[in-house]
């Protein structure tokens, strides 16, 4: 019989264990634990609607290229299990390999592209094929599903990516990538859990009791309290506080990142793109009037300076769909997570005018911007960009956070890896990177400064 069934308000039942947040990392563990491991008393609980806070406002992008070893593993295991649902699902959620697109207009970046590529493919990741114009040169091929394509061929550039400013001098296409839809990746999971017992409470996690260092049980807000020996902890942007119930601290802080979605009614995107990324830092170039006025107020005035890079964006939605994503974190904003979250009302055209710095085509919009909605999140993250996944101090309990800008990516993976940790199943090679105990490596510190280009993180 579920909880839910025996449950009363100040009564005690029973679970096996509580996955607190019902967010897609919740949701994935409380499906690798049903599912795939077979638990049977497993209560997933949430005062929001599932998927609500933070992953249903992601830009819902996955790649396997990833700047260290045990991301790349992590991120491979993640689109393998990817892989299998889709083939089970009949591909309920929408998965596509398109790719990403990283493109500069900078030489001496091409290089580095070049050099990063080549480390990044040796790391896992799949071979790197470059396309410099030479007749032994591999054949590029726009459905490549593995590795990634290094062109720096103008000529073949022009003839698959049209639409990039002619200034392009590299452009690496990395190819175990894509987009998915991961509310209906969530409702797939989340479905599929409840079949096989899950027990989903829209309640909030409150207390965590302890005995001689142990999770006990746990009360959430309607003062119901639930025998337990596992908790797992995966509150989002909010698992510094479930953390500290137990009195424990996690080193995580949150990112601001905003997301703005065009109606890109000229259609200068093509349907078909892949995920595009302008890889050079740039300066925008305002009119004279807008830079006067910017530069009037201290709050604006940077937006006169160089800009950092990564300015990205997709088309989303069926071929017909004139809808487009884009981001860009111009300014990094670390804070307290706080909903609604703050926009910037800036934000759709400083984003507009450093995507059309790839794609000079979008300055169509330069005088009239198309309808736009913008919302956003917080990417929750560790220093060195990797997630938790693991024990906390807390005897039973375990982490699952830190997802970062890739939470969606990696769900099940990191799903499936903290309930192995739950029911004591073995572990991957890549579990000891991930957990928290990581930190009393003194060796670990300084080797996480080696990775490249900032964690690899969008
Ligand atoms: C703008 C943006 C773009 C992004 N793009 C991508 C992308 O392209 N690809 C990608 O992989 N990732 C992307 N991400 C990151 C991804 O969205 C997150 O990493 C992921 O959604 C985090 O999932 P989560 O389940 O950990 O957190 P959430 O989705 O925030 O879920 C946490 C849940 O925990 C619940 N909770 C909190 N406290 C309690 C409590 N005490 N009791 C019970 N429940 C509680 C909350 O109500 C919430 O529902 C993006 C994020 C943003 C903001």
């Amino acid at each position: 019989m579920g909880i839910a069934a025996k449950r009363k308000n100040g009564s005690m039942a029973t679970a096996d264990v509580v996955v607190c947040g019902a967010g897609i990392a919740g949701v994935a563990t409380a499906y690798f634990l049903t599912v795939e491991l077979g638990v049977e008393r497993v209560v997933l609980c949430d005062p929001r609607p599932p998927l609500t806070l933070t992953s249903d406002k992601s830009t819902e992008c996955y790649r396997n290229w990833w700047p260290n070893e045990p991301m790349v593993a992590l991120m491979n295991r993640s689109i393998d299990l990817l892989d299998g649902m889709v083939e089970e699902s009949g591909n309920a959620f929408h998965l596509n390999r398109r790719g990403y697109l990283y493109v500069t207009a900078d030489r001496d970046r091409a290089r580095s592209l070049e050099t990063v590529a080549t480390a990044i493919s040796e790391l896992g990741a799949g071979a790197l094929r470059i396309h410099a114009g030479r007749s032994s040169d591999p054949a590029y091929r726009p459905d490549d599903r593995r590795g990634a394509d290094l062109i720096t061929d103008r000529r073949l550039v022009r003839t698959y990516f049209p639409f990039l400013t002619d200034q392009t001098v590299a452009a690496l296409h990395v190819r175990r990538a894509g987009w998915f839809s991961a509310q209906q990746l969530g409702e797939y999971l989340l479905g599929r859990a409840k079949d096989a017992g899950l027990t989903l409470l829209p309640r909030r996690l409150t207390a965590v009791e302890t005995d001689g260092g142990r999770v006990k049980s746990v009360t959430l807000d309607d003062d119901t309290t639930i025998r337990t020996g596992s908790l797992v902890n995966a509150a989002g942007p909010l698992i510094r506080d479930v953390a500290a119930l137990m009195g424990e601290e996690l080193p995580v802080t949150s990112e601001l990142h905003l997301k703005v979605a065009y109606r890109e009614h000229r259609r200068v995107i093509p349907p078909d793109a892949p995920m595009l990324i302008w890889n050079d830092p740039q300066q925008i170039d305002w009119s004279s009037e807008a830079a006067e006025y910017l530069g009037e107020d201290r709050q604006t005035r940077f937006l006169l300076d160089r800009l950092p890079a990564a300015c990205h964006g997709r088309p989303e939605g069926a071929p017909e769909s004139p809808y487009v994503l884009a981001l860009w974190e111009y300014r990094r904003r670390v804070m307290q997570p706080v909903w609604p979250v703050p926009i910037d009302p800036m934000y759709p055209e400083v984003v507009m005018r450093g995507m059309s710095t790839m794609i000079p085509g979008l300055s169509v919009y330069r005088d009239r911007m198309p309808y736009s909605t913008v919302d956003g999140g917080y990417y929750t993250r560790t220093a060195e960009n990797r997630p938790l996944i693991g024990p906390m101090a807390t005897s039973g309990a375990f982490i699952l956070g830190a997802l970062s800008g890739f939470g969606v990516m990696a769900a099940a993976a990191a799903g499936e890896l903290v309930a192995r940790h739950v029911t004591g199943e073995p572990l991957p090679g890549y579990a000891p990177a991930f957990q928290l105990s990581r930190y009393e490596d003194p060796a670990y510190l300084d080797g996480i400064t080696e990775t490249i280009e900032d964690g690899g993180q969008l």
